[in-house]
C-alpha cells in the first residue's frame, strides 16, 4: 500500500518540504527504487535502512518498494531522508499504522545498527516545518537542542529507529526539549588591549561604517589580539541575524548538540593553507559553507595576509561585493550568506621589521620588492582602513591605566551604526558599501575640508577610487563625531588611515 511522510530538502540555508511517498507492492522480484531527483547521498539509504530494520528486529519486507520524493524538480542531497523513508516503508508495509506518520517532519541519518545519527540543516527543517503548521518534527537527539530554537514546535527527539516507532505508537511522550542557554556575548575585551590608541580608533571606525580593515605591524605588536576583539564592539545582532548565522552553523553541521541560538558575532581566522573550498564552500555532497558564510555577520580574519595563495585570496573578491556566494553542483547552485568584516594582518616586510625602531630590517631590496608586489593587489585595495601598528612601548605595557572596554567602544558604533541605518533607509547598508551616488549626496565637504581633500590628492597622488575610500571613511569619522557635515578634521584623521597610499611604502 501506499504512505505518506514528508521530510526537508535543504537550499541553501533554507528547508523546503519533501513529500516522502513509500509504495509497497507485494509479489514480484524485492527492489527498493528511490525516484524524485536523489542525489547519490540519498540513492545510498537503501543499504542503510535495509540493515537499521534488520538491527532493529523488523522485517525488511520481501517486495517492490518504491519511494518518491516530491517535488521531483528539487534536488535532494543528504543522508537525512532514512528516517523518514524507513518509518514510510514500515507504514507501506502496514508494519505501523499510515496514519501515524501524518502531520511529522522527520529527519535523521540511520547506522547499520539501527540508530539515529545527527544530520545537517536541522533548524532549516525546523523552521520549515512550523511554518507549514505542521505537528512537529521527529529529530536526531542529537539535533533536538537546535530544533528546540523554533519556538512553539514539538520535538522529538529519537536515537534509533526503535524509539521512533515506539512514539509513533503512542508509547512515549517525550518532555520538553529546551535549547541550549546562550553563552556569554563578550568574552574578549578591548580593556585588555594594552596602548594602540590608534589601532583601536581605527578597529572602532572599520567597525561603524563597515569598512574592511588592514592591520601592519611587526611580529607580536597585537594585531590579532585587536582583530579577536571586534565582534565585541560591533553591534549586538538582531533575532533575525542571530537566527541566520545560526542557519548558516546548522548546515555546516557545526552546532553541536548543546547547541542554543548564536548571539555572538562569528569569528573565523582561517588558515593560510585554506583551500578555494575551504574559503567559499563546496565538498562532495550537500555542499559545505565556506570559511565567509561562517564569518556570516561577523568578522573574518586573514592574519599574515601574504601567505594566502592569490588565487585563494582573489576569490574573496565576489563575496565581499555581493554578500553571498554561489557554488555550482551538478544540476543545481547553492547559495549562501556571506555579508562579514574583512581584517587582515600583515607584517611590513618579510622579515617583520622593516621601520621598526629597535630591530634592523634584515631583507634584501629583491625580497621587498616581491612583497611589496603582493600588496598591491586589487584585493588589498579593498581594505579602506589600513592601519599602521607599533610595538606597544615600555610606558604603555606597564601602565596601571585601565584601557576603555569593548561596551563603551560599541554604542558610539552602534550610534553610528543608527545614523547610516536612517540615511541609506536599511541597516545592511553602510557607508562602505553604499552607491557612489548616494556617496556623493550625503558627504558633504566644508570648504577646508574640501581643499584638505584637495591638497591630499596633489600630494599622494591619489586616483579616484583612493579619493572615494577617504569620502566614505571621513564621512564614518564624522558619523562617530555625531556632525551632519564632513569637516576638515575628518577628512584628515581619514587620510591618517590610508597608510600605504601616504606612506612610501618600503621599495
Ligand atoms: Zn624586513
Amino acid at each position: 500500500m501506499l504512505a505518506k511522510t514528508e521530510s526537508v530538502a535543504l537550499v541553501g540555508t533554507s528547508g523546503h518540504l519533501v513529500s516522502v511517498e513509500v509504495y509497497v507492492a507485494g509479489g514480484g522480484i524485492p527492489t527498493f527504487r528511490i525516484v524524485g531527483l536523489p542525489a547519490a547521498s540519498v540513492r545510498e539509504a537503501d543499504q542503510r535502512i535495509k540493515s537499521a530494520l534488520e538491527a532493529s528486529d523488523l522485517h525488511w519486507p520481501g517486495s517492490r518498494i518504491i519511494a518518491n520524493l516530491a517535488p521531483g524538480n528539487l534536488r535532494k542531497e543528504g543522508s537525512h531522508f532514512d528516517l523518514a523513508l524507513a518509518l514510510g516503508i514500515l507504514a507501506g508495509a502496514e508494519k505501523i499504522e499510515a496514519e501515524r506518520l501524518e502531520g511529522w517532519m522527520i529527519v535523521g541519518e540511520l547506522a547499520l545498527d539501527g540508530s539515529v545519527r545527527p544530520v545537517r540543516g536541522v533548524l532549516a527543517a525546523a523552521m520549515a516545518a512550523k511554518k507549514h503548521g505542521r505537528k512537529g518534527i521527529i529529530c536526531p537527539g542529537d539535533n533536538a537542542p537546535e530544533a528546540a530554537i523554533v519556538e512553539g514546535l514539538k520535538v522529538v527527539p529519537v536515537d534509533n529507529l526503535r524509539r521512533a516507532i515506539t512514539f509513533l505508537e503512542g508509547g512515549w511522550d517525550p518532555p520538553a526539549v529546551l535549547p541550549a542557554p546562550e553563552p556569554p556575548l563578550v568574552t574578549e575585551d578591548m580593556a585588555e588591549v594594552k596602548g594602540h590608541p590608534e589601532a583601536k580608533k581605527a578597529a572602532e571606525i572599520a567597525c561603524a561604517g563597515g569598512h574592511n580593515l588592514l592591520m601592519i605591524g611587526p611580529p607580536g605588536s597585537g594585531k590579532s589580539m585587536i582583530a579577536r576583539r571586534l565582534p565585541g564592539i560591533l553591534p549586538a545582532m538582531s533575532m533575525q541575524e542571530s537566527l541566520d548565522v545560526t542557519s548558516v552553523y546548522s548546515v555546516a553541521g557545526l552546532l553541536g548538540n548543546k547547541a542554543g541560538l548564536t548571539r555572538r558575532r562569528p569569528f573565523r581566522s582561517p588558515h593560510q593553507g585554506v583551500s578555494l573550498a575551504g574559503l567559499i564552500g563546496g565538498g562532495s555532497g550537500l555542499p559545505r559553507p565556506g570559511e565567509v558564510s561562517l564569518s556570516h555577520y561577523g568578522v573574518l580574519f586573514l592574519d599574515e595576509i601574504s601567505l594566502f595563495r592569490s588565487d585563494v585570496l582573489d576569490s574573496l573578491r565576489g563575496p565581499l561585493e555581493e554578500g553571498r556566494v554561489r557554488i555550482a553542483r551538478s544540476g543545481a547552485m547553492v547559495e549562501y550568506p556571506c555579508r562579514f568584516s574583512l581584517v587582515a594582518a600583515m607584517n611590513p616586510c618579510p622579515c617583520g621589521y622593516f621601520g621598526d625602531p629597535v630591530r634592523e630590517c634584515r631583507c634584501s631590496a629583491a625580497r621587498l620588492r616581491y612583497y611589496n608586489d603582493k600588496l598591491s593587489g586589487p584585493l588589498i585595495d579593498r581594505f579602506d582602513i589600513q592601519a599602521m601598528m607599533a610595538r606597544p612601548t615600555r610606558a604603555e605595557l606597564m601602565s596601571r591605566e585601565p584601557s576603555e572596554p569593548s561596551s563603551a567602544i560599541r554604542s558610539r558604533v552602534e550610534a553610528a551604526r543608527e545614523v547610516q541605518s536612517e540615511r541609506y533607509g536599511s541597516p545592511l547598508i553602510s557607508n562602505s558599501s553604499c552607491s557612489k551616488a548616494e556617496l556623493e549626496r550625503h558627504v558633504r565637504l566644508t570648504q577646508e575640508a574640501g581643499s584638505l581633500l584637495g591638497a591630499l590628492i596633489d600630494a599622494l597622488g591619489l586616483t579616484g577610487r583612493g579619493v572615494d575610500r577617504i569620502k566614505r571613511l571621513a564621512r564614518t569619522v564624522a558619523d562617530l563625531d555625531g556632525s551632519s557635515s564632513v569637516e576638515e578634521d575628518h577628512v584628515g584623521i581619514a587620510s591618517g588611515h590610508r597608510y600605504l597610499e601616504a606612506e612610501a611604502v618600503p621599495a
